[in-house]
């Protein structure tokens, strides 16, 4: 199965062409379908694997029917300012045609803080956790339950971890619902 099987709409395949994607990696090929399928997912898999992109590909899909309520309806989760940039720049390359917006929020200063408590979380439809054992390492535990509380019980969330540590095993059960556990 390419890409072409995986029943995208024309706006988000024509961004995975732009990529010059020809067909998907691992990672993608196991996770894109049970996504779009609506599970919550714990994935194993490392940069370079196509991560990023496994779930950046099935957010666009999921988003694509317009909402008319106020406030991000995605929250993509990552461990430092240098993923996060990536991360930013990934998105709107890949979801060029979606003609979603995107916002970066970065941590650290005062200001920016504020922002980040100030941010609308009531219609988040979709959450993904990248590099989430590095978030865990980083000492994030507690900005992340306070995020999930906040967070509309309807979500979908994702956590892509390369390690499961016993602490974040425990994170996926009380934040996750009935995670699919996805591994290469
Ligand atoms: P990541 O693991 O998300 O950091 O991605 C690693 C690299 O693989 C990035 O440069 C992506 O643009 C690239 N990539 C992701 N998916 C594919 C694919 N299906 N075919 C070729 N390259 C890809």
């Amino acid at each position: 199965g390419g890409f072409q099987s995986m029943g995208l709409s024309y706006p988000v395949y024509k961004g995975v062409m732009k990529k010059g994607y020809k067909v998907p990696t691992p990672i993608q090929r196991k996770t894109v379908p049970v996504i779009l399928d609506g599970k919550d997912i714990v994935a194993m898999a490392r940069t370079g694997s196509g991560k990023t992109a496994a779930f950046l590909v099935p957010m666009f899909e999921k988003l694509k029917a317009p909402q008319a309520q106020t406030g991000a309806r995605a929250l993509i989760l990552t461990p430092t300012r240098e993923l996060a940039l990536q991360t930013m720049k990934f998105t709107k390359e890949l979801g060029k045609f979606t003609g979603l917006k995107t916002a970066l929020i970065l941590g650290g200063d005062s200001m920016n803080v504020n922002v980040s408590m100030n941010l609308k979380l009531h219609n988040v439809e979709y959450v993904v956790f990248d590099e989430a054992d590095r978030l865990f390492e980083m000492g994030f535990a507690e900005q992340l339950q306070e995020i999930i509380r906040r967070l509309p019980d309807t979500r979908q969330t994702l956590l892509f971890s390369a390690t499961l540590p016993k602490l974040l095993v425990e994170f996926a059960r009380a934040g996750l619902t009935e995670p699919v556990l996805i591994r290469l």
